[in-house]
């Protein structure tokens, strides 16, 4: 009877979860197409890593990552213990096939025990930080995450309370047994393997065989009903990652991670996203995947500003409006965006523009999530619609884009001022040579700001000495676009890479070394989406290798002194450019590195990305301020940066904090060049 009662439980159990996994389902094959079934080998290795081995968490902030590595170790374990315990509803000594104590099963049943002691103490930490101490990484962040700090939280403690249950459950259940099955051969085989149920079991002994059956036969009904009823509560919850977060691994983007999707704008009827059935399957594979865990917005330096934006409930809002929205977004399937599913989710609806324009585009958010949600598409993704569909943007932003289309270049000065920096210094011109080996692309910031002209300078001068073959492309060369890229400008970037590709042809330029990372970014990752494909060189790969090879060489250029290095986002966290910087200043005879607490992977962005060097950004919310009063922690006397944007806001937040005096602005290659041997 009591077995009929269980299949009864168990059939009612999966079909309303498979009701709820179908419709889910239903909605990934409704939204728009996503390739991302290329590069098997490739994604199982990202698997392994992520998902498997919890790389994000292991090195990531502890305890909560060696607790969360435990908690998913524990369920792998236990999976096969939950299919035992639904197996002895039906055979009272059903073991999986294999895993007989005698046979593979006595490890398992002491990786079993022992999991569920340490999963069991894992959850009571975690119960220990929802009920008191409350941080707020989980709890969320003002003022961005408003709405998050207010929702109730008893949905992951009661979630935490279901899988201590189910540990305390599966100990108890075991160690019952022990008792009232002590002397049968099988059991003392068990009692060997299982060092944590045979100590509770001491403890129940003295209540008898029979107590001990009804214990362990209790143990074994709520152990089994609550598996059932967190099974069915997961795909509604935040714990739909435990079922989604393998698959979201799995289909990561793989292509460079700095490129942002092409447009077809040739086909393409809506200019961005701006309905929730216009993002593609894996974009809402993201949104079911998240865990809530925040490590997003705490490494947000718009949320750390205290911006409107703040990673974690910008996906939750879109989240929660497309379960909202689920059975319109099932109805609408093949529509290809057309079909309009809901409001208009971009403004006043659910995404305010003020959320979409506070990004930075620095990644840190992707680089923290555990299960690799990616943010930066989707939020350029609805600044396309914002600024293609609506002409909807920051004011600040008209002078941008006029000047990139009138002069191309943000500042909108004069293409013919473009070289004016390199006067006496008899810069060749690609036209004159056109057989240089190398072009040097200046960009704008190294062009047409004072500042960096004088790095651009000290660059030259490098070149110089070291004896290497290379041409400018004077006052024709143009900007390549990434700043309205960013901004959402497709349109824009698009004939402005055109051109660029076509003055670069013509010069059959084939190698292009550069000193602002977001050039290298685009010329490296985004022009081949449009013909173009170049080496493109940074300024501190060309510079180590003309160290290498012994043509530069370096000495003492004064003082010793202490310095920090920050990390521009597009070289870090886009093209993992991390240890080359660093092995340039460190070679530097008198210079000390003193590293930022947030630096490589978890550096802090500057705060011009994503277009924010054209945008204002109100005094007391200044992403560069925080920057400069984490490098002043280190008490260096300077901050070494390897991009003109970076010197730019860095220099304001150290002007706008009187800290000039304290410490000063260098490049990478201004150091190089005052360091140079003559
Ligand atoms: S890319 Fe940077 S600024 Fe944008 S949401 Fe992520 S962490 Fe925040
Ligand atoms: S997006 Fe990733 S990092 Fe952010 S809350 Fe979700 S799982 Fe955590």
């Amino acid at each position: 009877m009591s077995s009929l009662i269980f299949l009864f439980c168990i059939l009612v159990a999966l079909a309303v979860f498979g009701r709820t996994i179908y419709l889910r389902i239903r909605v990934l094959m409704a939204v728009q197409p996503a390739p991302r079934f290329d590069q098997i080998g490739r994604r199982i290795r990202a698997v392994l890593v992520y998902a498997f081995g919890q790389k994000k968490f292991v090195v990531g902030e502890q305890p909560a990552g060696w607790m969360h590595f435990f908690i998913f170790w524990g369920f792998l374990v236990l999976s096969l213990q939950i299919i035992t315990m639904f197996g002895r509803g039906f055979s009272p000594h059903f073991f999986i096939p294999g895993f007989r104590p005698e046979q593979l099963g006595g490890v398992f049943l002491l990786c079993r025990d022992l999991m569920e002691l340490i999963v069991g103490v894992a959850v009571l930490a975690g119960l220990y930080r929802w009920w008191f101490s409350h941080p707020r990484r989980l709890f969320g962040f003002a003022p961005a995450e408003e709405r998050h700090l207010k929702q109730s939280h008893g949905e992951a403690a009661l979630i935490l309370i279901f899988i201590l249950t189910i540990m305390a459950t599966g100990l108890l259940y075991d160690a019952g047994r022990l008792v009232y099955q002590a002397g049968e051969p099988a059991s003392e085989i068990e009692r060997a393997w299982e060092p944590v149920s045979a100590w509770i079991s001491r403890g129940l002994a003295s209540w008898g065989s029979d107590w001990a059956r009804v214990l362990s036969t209790t143990a074994w009904w709520i152990h089994n009903l609550v598996v059932l009823i967190f099974l069915n509560l997961l795909p509604r919850s935040k714990h739909f990652h435990i079922i989604t977060s393998i698959p979201n691994v799995f289909f990561r983007k793989l292509e460079p991670v700095g490129a942002l999707q092409k447009m077809d704008l040739e086909s393409a009827e809506n200019f961005g996203t701006s309905r929730i059935n216009q993002f593609n399957w894996k974009q809402v594979l993201d949104m079911y995947s998240c865990t809530e865990c925040g490590r997003c917005s705490s490494h947000c330096p718009a949320t750390m500003s205290g911006k409107a934006l703040a990673p974690r409930q910008l996906l939750l809002d879109l989240r929660d409006y497309l379960y909202q929205k689920q059975q319109q977004v099932i109805s609408g399937r093949g529509s290809d965006g057309n079909e309009e599913v809901g409001d208009v989710i971009v403004g006043e609806k659910l995404i305010h523009d003020d959320v979409l324009w506070a990004c930075t585009t620095c990644r840190a958010c992707e680089e923290a999530c555990p299960v690799l949600i990616e943010y930066v598409d989707k939020i350029v993704d609805m600044r396309r619609h914002l600024v293609q569909d609506e002409a909807r943007f920051p004011a600040e932003l008209v002078k941008t884009f006029n000047g990139m289309e009138t002069h191309s270049n943000p500042w909108g000065i004069g293409a013919h001022r473009r070289v004016e920096w390199a006067q006496g210094l008899e810069v060749p011109l690609i036209a004159d040579h056109p057989d240089a080996e190398y072009l040097y692309f200046v960009g704008c910031a190294g062009s047409f700001d004072d500042r960096n002209k004088k790095t651009t300078a000290a660059f030259v001068r490098i070149l110089k000495r070291a004896g290497v073959d290379f041409a400018i492309l004077g006052t024709e060369e143009p900007c390549n676009g990434e700043t309205a890229r960013r901004l959402g400008n497709e349109y824009l970037f698009q004939n402005m890479a055109r051109h660029a590709i076509e003055v670069l042809g013509q010069h059959h330029v084939k190698k292009i070394i550069v000193n602002c990372p977001h050039c290298f970014n685009t010329f490296k990752n985004e022009y081949p989406q449009m013909g173009g494909k170049f080496e493109v060189i940074s300024a501190a790969e060309l510079i180590s290798k003309l160290l290498a090879e012994g043509k530069l060489s370096l000495q003492a250029s004064g003082d010793p002194q202490k310095l920090t290095y920050h990390d521009a986002c597009y070289y870090g966290r886009y093209n993992e450019i991390y240890d080359l910087p660093r092995s340039i200043l460190k070679s530097l005879p008198g210079i000390e590195l003193s590293e930022m607490e947030r630096h490589k992977e978890t550096g802090m962005c500057c705060g011009a990305g994503g277009g924010w060097m054209w945008m204002e950004e109100p005094q007391d919310k200044r992403v560069s301020h925080l920057r400069v009063d984490q490098a002043m922690e280190t008490r260096s006397e300077g901050i070494a940066v390897s991009c003109p944007f970076c010197m730019i806001m860095l220099s304001d937040g150290l002007k706008s904090k009187d800290a000039e005096e304290k410490m000063h602005m260098v490049d990478l290659v201004e150091l190089v060049d005052r360091s140079m041997k003559p």
